[in-house]
């Protein structure tokens, strides 16, 4: 019995990497795929993350600075509960009004149920969160970074992978 060292889940048997225990090989994947987000080197990552973070909103098109906006929703009836998390790269603006409008929908259709009574509060405070304590807009958040990141770490594996013929 181990733990997985990519996603934390303690396994039995999985597979075993230069004295690291996967649950499998998605997970050993996962973890050279953030090793390979964490090595990029700053000077390349910082100006990709500024010229993302200044981009126009893609929702309302108006000026950025974009971020990463989480808005959280429950439903729930009689024994039905349903949430969901919506995290959309936008404005403060467009944010907070996802925020304010799944926080609404929230307090209309969350507590309908026993287990909504309990969590219809959390979630309005979570999207309340969101909108004072989200992203500002001076700075990029570490959501938007890892976004960032993950696309260089992509686009850099795509181009390895283009075949010789196209690449030359
Ligand atoms: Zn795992
Ligand atoms: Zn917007």
């Amino acid at each position: 019995m181990g733990i997985c060292a990519s996603c934390k889940a303690i396994k039995f048997g999985g597979i075993k990497v230069d004295g690291a225990r996967y649950c499998n090989d998605a997970c050993y994947q996962n973890a050279l795929f953030r090793q390979e987000m964490l090595a990029l080197p700053d000077d390349i990552l910082q100006p990709m993350l500024a010229q993302m973070h200044a981009k126009d909103c893609p929702k309302c098109k108006r000026h950025g600075p974009v971020d990463i906006h989480s808005s959280f929703m429950l439903y729930s009836i009689i024994i039905i509960s349903r949430h969901s998390a919506t995290h959309q790269l936008c404005c403060k603006a467009c944010g907070v009004k996802a925020q304010l409008g799944a926080a609404l929908f929230s307090a209309l259709c969350g507590w309908r149920s026993i287990s909504g009574v309990l969590m219809t509060p959390f979630v309005i405070l979570f999207n309340l969160w969101g909108i004072f304590l989200g992203p500002d807009g001076k700075t990029p958040s570490k959501q938007l970074g890892q976004l960032v990141a993950r696309q260089l770490v992509q686009t850099n594996r795509d181009l390895k992978a283009r075949p010789a013929a196209f690449g030359q």
